[in-house]
This record gives structure tokens, C-alpha cells and sequence, in this order.
């Protein structure tokens, strides 16, 4: 594969006053869901570090590793920047290769048995030690920097060892889709297909934590790193929540993410700040009432009519009641009621999703939405049941984080590498992290250059493909945020 970035330099970024203890990340997960990490000042060194481990050559003995910090990355101008982290040209071959494999045995949703073990394997041969989550599949791995003079060695690797870890987050899982491309490395498993390029976000992130893992060892690491790799992105409400459940941001302090898109170019990224994706829930109201002769609707509940009128007046109260730049819109799917031209049935069913664009509003949604359906609904006497199913909220880029990867792709790829994108009304899992630590998520273009008037195939379609120097290019981008990322948060 093309080594299309700017070479590997020596140095390592400014080293930044840290926060003393900020969280003790080494194995803080062990044995889900994982202790808290210590954070009060003065705690004591943990001795486990996944790179201390046997046969892992460590950095020369006594030989302090470059302090040189590195050049500033110029905001809004100025060409790349050279910073540590890039891909050697035969690592950027193989994970091509891995990519290949991933795409040619794609597993849904929390049954991403084999996907996990091929990422396990390949980073304990790195020398490092994934724990596998709580569910079976999915997994995380922290690369802690080495204590400089190597393992033995303590000299300025504590502050460095006990600041915050910045995770970087993949998805495992496939679509329930046939892959209809023609290709080599096309899927092997009927009706499953890597169609969302999570496959793509996988061999990303482990690239990433490859090359993380040969810096910690030459001392080049700024602060602790997290891979995460988790299961069920495209399973409501997604498995990020089983993944927070088993304590995988126990120590973190920022998280970043990519997402292949179609309609960016390779060696680019779109980025925003504030929401990138919307928030997605689903509705069923059950309405009931006595039923009775259509000659008398007087005497019972009209329930047909009231059914109309739900349909009709929820989104009209709601469309008055939320702030209409929020964007939130129900839209039904299914009304089902009646038998009988001169029967008043007993039973009607109505079901829709609720889509917005505003976090706030996402949450106050729910409330709203029941106390216009319970309005509506009794209005017209009829008995109303209400199951709000939660889905995800939008992926709120936080601003300190999204600059982060805005620098990343501006010191790898130069400033014009990095476009602006709007919110797209597709949901996304990795929303549920951002209720708990910033970070951001940034669209990694994956269209080959050169074919920018093609129709570009689009995500979740069956011939759904990538150009595959998006791979080095989101793995630089992830090295180079772990690398500028070395100021104090
Ligand atoms: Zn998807
Ligand atoms: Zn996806």
C-alpha cells in the first residue's frame, strides 16, 4: 500500500505540565466492571504495564529518549507537519491484508467471535495485553508509556503514566446485507456484509495501537492510550452501552472516533463541531376502547377517530411545543385498527420513530411525546399505552476534541485536508461515550480520488466498498492526535 504520508520524525511533543495522578489507567479493567482509577494526588506508581511485558524490548537502557518537543501545528494553514507515528510501508500491507480478512468473514452484532480473536492475536504479537468485554466479544487494550530508561526506569514517566487515557474507539460488527461486489476479499458468508466499513474502523484502530505500541517502547508515547474495539454498533441501542457498562471509560478522558464516508476523498476527513449525526427512538401506542355499533358513537369511543386524530395532532403539538430548530420530527409507520364498515373497534395500534436533530430537545422528547399522546388520546376517550423505545442521541462533536482531530488530519495531510461536513440524520452508538467524556468523531474519506463525478457507493448497500489508503491515512490521523494531544486537560 501507498505510504502516502509524511515520514517519521524523532521527538516527542511538548512535554506539557501534567495533572498529577490523574487516573492510574494501568489495568484498570481487569476483572469488568474494573475499579474506579485512583485520582487523588500522590498515588502510588502501579507497576503493571502491558509493554513491560516479557520479550518486549524496551528502549535502551539509560538512554533518556528524545525531550526535543515538536513543532507547532500551524491552525488554518501551513502544510504537514512531520510528527511520529506514520506507517512503515510493510505494516501498511498488512493491514490492508487484515482488512481483507475482516471484509471476507463479516459477524453480526455481538457474535463478532472471530473478528475479535484476529484482533486479540495481533496485539499480543505487538506485545501487548487485550482484555476481552464482559459479552464474549469486543475488546479493549491499553498502551501505557515506558518509564524512560527503559522498564526499570522511572524518570518522568509517571506524570506521563498517570495522566488520562485518550481512547480511540472501532466497531466490530457487520450488516445482515449480501455483499454483491465482485472481488477478491468479497464476503464469504451468505446474506452478511461489511456495508458500513466497520471493518475498515477495526483495522484502524489496531493499526493505530501497532504503531502507538513501537513509540511507547522507544519512549515516544506522550500519555496512556486505550483501544477500544467494541461490539454491536448497528444492533439498537447499540453495544457501546454494554461496552460502558464493563467500565471501558474507567480512566479515559477524551475519545475519538472515525466513520468511513463515501463521499469524502481518500488522504481527507469531515469534520464539525457541535452535533454530527441526530438521535433515532422508536414509538407504539396501543389505543383502546368499549367498541360498539358505528350507529352510536355517542354512547362508546370512537376509536378510529381518535386514532386520526393521534395521527394528526401529536406531531402538530409537538411541532408547537419544541423549538423547531431542534428538528424533531415523528413520523408514523404503521396505523392499524378496525374489522367491520358498521363496527367501532376496540383495538387501535400506531407506531413511528421520533428523529431530531438537538440533544436537548432528544432528551426532553419522551415526555413530550406522552403528554401529547395521553392529550390527544383523551380528548377522545379513548384509553391510551405508550412504549418509548430509546434509541441513540446524536454525536455531539465537543469542540476541544474536534479541533484535535482537525490538527491531526492538518499535520498529516495539510490544512486543506480537512472539509467541513453537515449532520446527517443516521444514527451512530458512539453518541452514548459523549454523555460521559468529550471527544469527537470525525468522516474519513474513503472515495478513490479521481472519482469525484461517479455516483459514490453508498454506506449499508451491498458493493459498499473502500479505497484502502483510507487505512493509513485514519490510523496517521489517530497517531498523530495521540501525539498532539499531549496538553494538559
Ligand atoms: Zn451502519
Ligand atoms: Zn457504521
Amino acid at each position: 500500500m501507498a505510504h502516502i504520508l509524511s515520514p517519521s520524525s524523532p521527538g516527542t511533543p511538548s512535554g506539557a505540565p501534567t495533572r498529577a495522578a490523574e487516573a492510574a489507567s494501568d489495568g484498570s479493567l481487569d476483572g469488568f466492571p474494573g475499579p474506579s482509577p485512583a485520582e487523588a494526588p500522590g498515588v502510588p506508581e502501579v507497576p503493571s504495564v502491558p509493554l513491560d511485558a516479557p520479550g518486549v524490548p524496551g528502549p535502551a537502557g539509560g538512554t533518556a529518549p528524545p525531550t526535543d518537543p515538536a513543532p507547532p501545528v500551524p491552525r488554518g494553514g501551513g502544510g504537514p507537519v512531520p510528527l511520529p507515528g506514520t506507517v512503515p510501508a510493510e505494516l501498511a500491507d498488512e493491514l490492508v491484508a487484515i482488512r481483507r480478512d475482516l471484509h471476507m468473514h463479516p459477524e453480526l452484532g455481538n457474535h463478532e467471535i472471530r473478528t475479535t480473536g484476529v484482533v486479540r492475536e495481533r496485539l499480543e504479537r505487538e506485545g501487548l495485553t487485550p482484555r476481552v468485554l464482559p459479552g464474549g466479544t469486543g475488546l479493549i487494550c491499553d498502551i501505557i508509556p515506558v518509564p524512560e530508561g527503559g522498564p526499570g526506569g522511572t524518570r518522568g514517566a509517571r506524570s506521563r503514566r498517570s495522566r488520562p487515557m485518550l481512547a480511540l474507539r472501532a466497531d466490530l460488527d457487520a450488516l445482515p446485507i449480501p455483499d454483491t461486489k465482485s472481488v477478491p476479499y468479497r464476503s464469504t458468508i451468505p446474506g452478511r456484509a461489511h456495508a458500513c466499513g466497520h471493518d475498515v474502523h477495526t483495522t484502524i484502530v489496531l493499526g493505530a495501537g501497532i504503531v502507538l505500541a513501537r513509540l511507547a517502547r522507544r519512549g515516544l508515547l506522550p500519555h496512556p492510550v486505550r483501544l477500544l474495539f467494541q461490539p454491536a454498533e448497528e444492533v439498537l441501542p447499540g453495544g457501546a452501552q454494554d461496552a460502558l457498562e464493563a467500565g471501558v471509560l474507567d480512566g479515559v478522558g477524551r475519545i475519538l472516533a472515525v466513520h468511513c464516508d463515501p463521499r469524502v476523498e481518500t488522504g481527507r476527513i469531515g469534520l464539525r463541531t457541535g452535533p454530527i449525526t441526530s438521535a433515532c427512538d422508536r414509538l407504539e401506542i396501543s389505543l383502546s376502547g368499549p367498541g360498539g355499533h358505528t350507529a352510536r358513537p355517542h354512547l362508546t369511543t370512537d376509536l378510529v377517530t381518535a386514532a386520526a386524530r393521534l395521527v394528526t395532532d401529536v406531531p402538530a403539538l409537538l411541532a408547537r411545543r419544541v423549538d423547531t430548530r431542534a428538528g424533531l420530527a415523528l413520523t408514523w409507520g404503521r396505523l392499524q385498527t378496525g374489522h367491520a364498515p358498521n363496527v367501532i373497534p376496540q383495538i387501535a395500534e400506531l407506531s413511528g420513530t421520533i428523529r431530531c436533530l438537538d440533544i436537548d430537545a432528544w432528551r426532553e422528547a419522551p415526555d413530550l411525546v406522552h403528554a401529547a399522546v395521553d392529550e390527544v388520546a383523551g380528548l377522545h376517550r379513548a384509553k391510551s399505552e405508550l412504549r418509548y423505545v430509546r434509541g441513540v442521541p446524536p454525536v455531539v462533536n465537543e469542540p476541544g476534541s474536534a479541533a484535535l482531530l482537525g490538527e491531526a488530519m492538518a499535520a498529516r495531510c495539510g490544512a486543506g485536508s480537512v472539509e467541513p461536513t453537515e449532520q446527517s440524520l443516521g444514527g451512530e452508538d458512539f453518541s452514548w461515550y459523549l454523555e460521559h467524556v468529550p471527544g469527537a468523531m470525525a468522516r474519513l474519506g474513503v472515495r478513490p480520488p479521481g472519482e469525484a463525478g461517479a455516483v459514490p457507493r453508498d454506506i449499508h448497500q451491498g458493493d459498499f466498498d473502500v479505497d484502502e489508503n483510507a487505512i493509513t491515512v485514519g490510523v496517521e490521523l489517530f497517531t498523530a492526535a495521540v501525539m498532539l494531544d499531549a496538553e494538559e486537560r
